[in-house]
């Protein structure tokens, strides 16, 4: 709210002194365009009449029988002989004397346009017309922006604040997730921390009175283990999500790393006494080797941490048209429908408390969606609560 207000207060006072500009341009612009059109008329004024003039005994005079020229109206005539001295005149706002140039002039407190051009016989024929139209349609314009410019104010000031919204709405649910994320390191960190310094402490203790409690070195090395996987798993979550970075992309048998990598674990299934079985030929991917291992490990340690012992787990790699597919299906304790689509959401745990027991910081399958999104492909899954769950990976074949 604090910074919406602050966008719309640097718009209004960016606006006025915008809006003040334009206003003082613009009446300005006004003012020289209307100028030169009472210009234009004194010229073709002057065009006019200097065939008028006609000499009476040697007097200047203006053949005016008729209705004057509509351009007239208002105009003082006046027409001066070589020595500048004034022989003829029409009208009521002269100027006493020969004026050169274009000039405003003031008779009477009335402001007047004067021009005068050299005619025949070495006369000078010397025109004014009033400024009174010119002053009127400023006045007029001047009052349309004395109106016009609190309005737009206003307008600007309302849609300022209303579209800060929509600007600052994504950049504050960033920041609320940002806050978020760290509470949860925080939260995350602070067992693996406490139970390392206990024990560390309690070692020092044991040194003083010289036991050896080797489960207590165990329980710090457990501790630090987790941190590191943690950290760990931020650094390539940060990788993942930055499109910026770069992963080292090479085509390999997306079938053989399944493989190679379940070979890898067997040892671990077996504790569990969980059947693990593989299917699947080559299939070839473009991928980074290391990040696309990590996808396939993360949803193989999910399925070995989420199924009971006795269970059974399954690999399938298979290519189908332009995609290669990996399901790894188990019948471990499933999700409910409700919560399969916040698994890939960062920090989330089906149960809390039991699985951040069984060690799981609820990044894996936020890395797993990070990087097969990364290699332009897709994750999900279907699960029954109490029968097992399945989840995919489908990737582009290489072509
Ligand atoms: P964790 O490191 O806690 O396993 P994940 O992001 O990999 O975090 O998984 C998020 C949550 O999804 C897990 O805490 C667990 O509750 C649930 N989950 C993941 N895989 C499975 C699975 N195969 N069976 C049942 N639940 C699962």
């Amino acid at each position: 709210m604090k910074s919406r207000l602050s966008i719309a207060l640097f718009f209004l006072v960016f606006s006025t002194g915008l809006l003040c500009a334009f206003a003082l341009i613009s009446q300005q612009f006004l003012s020289v365009s209307l100028t030169e059109m009472q210009d234009k008329r004194l010229l073709e004024l002057a065009a006019y009449l200097r065939t008028e003039i006609e000499l009476d005994h040697g007097r200047p005079v203006l053949r005016l029988d008729e209705e004057p020229a509509a351009g007239m109206r208002g105009a003082t005539i006046q027409i001066f002989d070589q020595h500048e001295i004034l022989r003829f005149e029409y009208g009521h706002l002269s100027p006493r004397s020969l004026q050169t140039g274009f000039s405003d002039y003031n008779i009477s407190g009335q402001s007047v346009r004067v021009t005068s051009i050299s005619v025949k016989d070495h006369l000078w024929l010397q025109l004014a017309i009033p400024n009174d139209e010119k002053l009127r349609a400023l006045v007029a314009y001047g009052n349309m922006l004395r109106l016009f410019l609190p309005v737009a104010l206003i307008l600007v000031c309302l849609s300022s604040f209303y579209f800060s919204g929509f600007v600052l709405g994504p950049i504050e649910r960033s920041l609320q997730e940002l806050r978020g994320f760290l509470v949860d390191v925080g939260h995350e960190l602070r067992t693996p921390i406490t139970i390392a310094l206990s024990n560390v402490q309690a070692m020092q203790m044991d040194l003083i009175e010289n036991r050896i409690e080797p489960q207590r070195l165990e329980a710090a090395e457990r501790a630090i283990l987790r941190m590191n996987r943690l950290v760990e798993d931020l650094f390539l979550l940060a990788r993942s999500e930055n499109a910026t970075v770069t992963f080292r992309v090479e085509t390999l048998d997306f079938a053989a790393l399944s493989r190679s990598i379940i070979n890898q674990h067997e040892e671990a299934f077996s504790a569990k006494r969980i059947a693990l079985t593989f299917s699947g030929a080559q299939a070839l991917v473009k991928c980074d080797a290391e990040a696309i291992a990590r996808v396939i490990e993360n949803l193989l340690e999910n399925a070995l941490r989420y199924t009971p012992d006795g269970g059974s787990v399954g690999v399938t790699v298979e290519q189908k048209g332009n995609t290669v597919l990996l399901g790894i299906s188990d019948t471990g304790i499933g999700i409910p429908k409700e919560l399969q689509s916040k698994v890939f959401e960062r920090f989330f745990r089906v149960e809390e408390s039991r699985d951040r027991h069984s060690g799981g910081a609820g990044l894996g399958l936020s890395i797993v969606k990070s990087i097969v999104e990364l290699n332009g492909g897709r994750v999900w899954l279907e699960s029954d609560i109490g029968k097992g769950s399945k989840f995919y990976v489908e990737i582009p074949a290489a072509a």
